[in-house]
């Protein structure tokens, strides 16, 4: 078995919704076992600020599947969702990024692991350290020290 953490995130249409639905779709996967979520956040957008707030979670599972397989996965559940994404960093209805697979280092054209800009995230790093507090990062230092340098003012626990 694998351990996989995923970023979840939406701002359009009932976003808290969103995540659910897809906590649910992936949950009843039957190559996923074990998913644990944090808790909900709100958070500010990324890139234009012209769009409506965000909700973010992050999900622990365990799986089976292979990280091209899962990131189909992420893929379908995001389409699934209707997914519109109009512009780069722009609103959209459910977004689902790979963020780490086991401890594994992935470069490929459709699949960068750990996720590129996760360590600079604090609506990516504070629901993971919800879930796995001492968990040793890319950069050496626990999930709950590297929240200690980032600034999380912005973030409202839901
Ligand atoms: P960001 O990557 O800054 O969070 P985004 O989530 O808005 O931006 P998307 O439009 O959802 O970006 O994804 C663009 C492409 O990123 C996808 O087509 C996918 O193939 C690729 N990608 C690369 N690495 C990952 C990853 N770890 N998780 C999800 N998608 C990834
Ligand atoms: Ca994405
Ligand atoms: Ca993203």
């Amino acid at each position: 078995m694998n351990e996989a953490f995923i970023g979840l995130g939406s701002n359009l249409e009932t976003p808290l919704a969103q995540l659910k639905q897809a906590l649910i779709q992936l949950e009843q996967h039957s190559d996923i076992s074990e998913l644990a979520v944090s808790s909900f956040y709100g958070s500010k957008p990324v890139g234009p600020q012209d769009q409506p707030d965000f909700i973010n979670a992050v999900a622990k599972i365990k799986t089976s599947l292979a990280p091209i397989p899962l990131l189909d996965l992420l893929q379908s559940i995001e389409q699934n969702q209707r997914r519109v994404r109009e512009r780069h960093w722009g609103p959209r209805t459910l977004d689902l990024d790979l963020l780490r697979y086991n401890n594994e280092k992935i470069d490929m054209e459709r699949l960068i692991v750990p996720h590129r800009f996760m360590l600079e995230r604090g609506f990516v790093i504070k629901p993971m350290a919800d879930l796995a507090p001492d968990l040793i990062l890319e950069n050496g230092s626990t999930v709950m020290q590297h929240l200690s340098t980032l600034d999380t003012s912005d973030l409202v626990l839901l």
